[in-house]
């Protein structure tokens, strides 16, 4: 079997209320879907984180543009090789340009859709090529409550079966303690919150806040300060007794390895849309089991790589919780021509082979931009 070609898929979805992060606001929300083609018909389907910068689409169009050549005539059953073959001279192409993240991104998209074409010619879900005994059932948390009601929002979601949240904080500091207090006071004692704050602190300002929220007992305060101070996030970790989160957006094994030793994080958030695909995603699990840390992965994309988190998940050890976008985004609903099956906070891991998911093109046509 050979490559013949491979496809960016970008797709816009409206959104009801903006997505409002301290890192930057989204008025729409942007999708990069990839597509491997191959001369036996079957087709691998990926995706590649473009939230941030806004513009990211345009940046993916064109890189992919020129990765595909690297691959075209190659057997994609060889996902180890094509792998090898992408990392080392995209990295040291983007370590010269600035964008290493960015590239780490797109081998991630590829490297999702080569599991979904080997799923496919197995015949086997992408977890089931991962592990004989792998997990049928993954609990969830919460995240993207709605910003103009996030306790209505979050008294509804408890109901539902979730009983962790994650909330978004990093903006006005008494606005957050008091989202935080709300959510608390409405939800009770028995439901986890995590809080976001997505860089928003120095580390003096950060040590302030999380004292601040000591009453409210977080689950996990993400990404307090700036993700790629290790030193920073370490003294932090080690000087709170609330659990550090944070892994979204570190690239690669080898960043793993570096925020690992420095225990940068109690709980490490690798993205398998970002950090390098399923490949790289289970060297990185295997490398936090082995630190004796936890483990909940990040993901903020559409349902391609949810089904990819999903069986990453479902495959490996030491996941505390699967991150899950509950946020109002029609395209979620007219994507897949069989929804992942979510009941009580659960997910199923879709049991077809490769990602076991199906897009629904007539209805994703209209999200579809060139
Ligand atoms: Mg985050």
């Amino acid at each position: 079997m050979r490559i013949t070609d491979v496809k960016l898929v970008p797709l816009y979805s409206p959104l009801k209320e903006p997505m409002r992060l301290s890192v930057g606001t989204l008025e729409k929300r942007p999708f990069a879907l990839i597509e491997v083609h191959t001369d036996e018909g079957i087709v691998g389907l990926g995706e590649t984180f473009v939230n941030f910068p806004p513009w990211s689409i345009d940046e993916r169009k064109v890189t992919l543009e020129n990765v595909k050549k690297l691959l075209l005539g190659d057997d994609p059953m060889n996902i180890e090789t094509i792998w090898k073959k992408m990392y080392a001279p995209l990295v040291k192409m983007g370590l010269q340009g600035g964008c290493k993240g960015a590239m780490i991104q797109v081998i991630s998209g590829i490297d999702i859709a080569l599991w979904d074409i080997l799923g496919k010619v197995k015949n086997q879900p992408i977890c089931k090529l991962i592990s004989n005994n792998p997990k049928q059932k993954l609990k969830l948390y919460a995240t993207g409550l709605s910003a103009s009601d996030p306790v209505g929002h979050a008294r509804k979601l408890v109901p539902e079966g979730y009983d962790t949240l994650k909330l978004r904080i990093g903006f006005d500091p008494e606005k957050d303690i008091e989202l935080v207090k709300n959510v608390r006071e409405a939800v009770g004692k028995n439901v986890r919150l995590i809080a976001d704050a997505n860089m928003a602190w120095d580390y003096e300002k950060a040590l302030e806040m999380a004292k601040r929220l000591e009453k409210y007992e977080l689950f996990w305060l993400e990404e307090p300060i700036i993700c790629d101070d290790l030193d920073g996030m370490s003294r932090l970790a080690a000087e709170l007794d609330t659990c550090i989160g944070a892994g979204e957006n570190a690239y690669g094994l080898a960043e793993f390895e570096r925020m690992v030793k420095k225990r940068a994080a109690d709980v490490l958030m690798p993205d398998v849309s970002k950090t390098g695909g399923i490949t790289e995603g289970i060297k990185i699990a295997k490398l936090i089991n082995s630190s004796g840390l936890p483990f909940s992965p990040h993901f903020y994309g559409s349902e391609v790589g949810f089904a990819a988190t999903l069986h990453f998940v479902a495959a490996t050890e030491g996941c505390l919780i699967v991150q899950r976008d509950i946020s109002d985004v029609p395209l979620f609903k007219d994507m897949l021509k069989e929804p992942i099956r979510i009941d009580d906070g659960y997910a199923e891991v879709p049991k077809g082979p490769g990602l076991g998911i199906e897009l629904s093109w007539e209805k994703l046509e209209k999200y579809r931009i060139c």
